[in-house]
């Protein structure tokens, strides 16, 4: 994909999370790989009114192109896509269900078969790191290891995936996962899926959905 439309793609991304209710403000950013670097929504700057022209250009050098600052959480988005060649999108955020646990600092444990879809029999939540430091974006990638998502302590939540729809079905499965979760922990505590049938459902996913299109 050229530059222009990856921008207009993540423009588009930016304001379909405020409208699913997944972002708010200038909370969170989103990112997609775009030649040698990772196109990154601006620092501080809100979904309302942004434009393909405030996004930013980082190189996986660290090397800058555009008006604005990029965002505060660059590291991490630059050092997912340059570790993880599956990935092109990674999208941040603060979803409320997601940012509970990772308040609690808890793991998303194999309660739902749904967990699969994230890549291993949990969600882990990465320990605490102030926001923006190379610190949390170690934590997290070492979270994400063979996992398309993690929660990060008392922040938020990362998904990634091979575009930027496939980062954004991610991001709605571990909020809606969240959303069970902390539900299921005012009651109690969840019967865990055995790994055996863990294991079961994992197997089904790879033949699940429909199959691509033939060209
Ligand atoms: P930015 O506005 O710099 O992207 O920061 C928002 C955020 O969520 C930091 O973790
Ligand atoms: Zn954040």
């Amino acid at each position: 994909m050229d530059e222009p439309v990856l921008r207009a793609a993540l423009v588009a991304m930016c304001l379909r999370l405020e409208a699913l209710g997944l972002n708010h403000g200038t909370a969170g950013n989103v990112s997609v790989r775009c030649g040698e670097g990772v196109l990154i929504t601006p620092s501080g700057m809100g979904a309302a009114g942004l434009t393909a022209d405030d996004l930013v250009w980082v190189g996986m050098d660290g090397s800058v192109r555009g008006r604005w600052q990029p965002s505060s959480e660059w590291l991490f988005h630059r050092d997912i896509l340059r570790a993880r060649p599956e990935f092109n999108a990674v999208i941040h955020t603060h979803a409320t269900a997601a940012s509970t646990l990772a308040c609690l600092r808890r793991d998303i444990p194999p309660f739902h078969y749904m967990v699969a879809l994230l890549g291993g029999d949990n969600i882990r939540c990465a320990p605490y790191s102030t926001f923006g430091t190379q610190a949390l974006s170690d934590r997290a990638l070492t979270a994400l290891e063979n996992r398309r998502a993690c929660l990060l302590a008392n922040h938020g939540m990362i998904a990634a995936g091979r575009d930027l729809d496939e980062a954004l079905k991610m991001t709605i499965e571990v909020e809606n996962l969240s959303e069970l979760f902390v539900r299921i922990l005012q009651i109690g505590e969840p019967v865990l899926l055995t790994p055996a049938e863990f294991a079961e459902a994992q197997a089904k996913f790879a033949g699940y959905g429909q199959r691509h299109a033939a060209a």
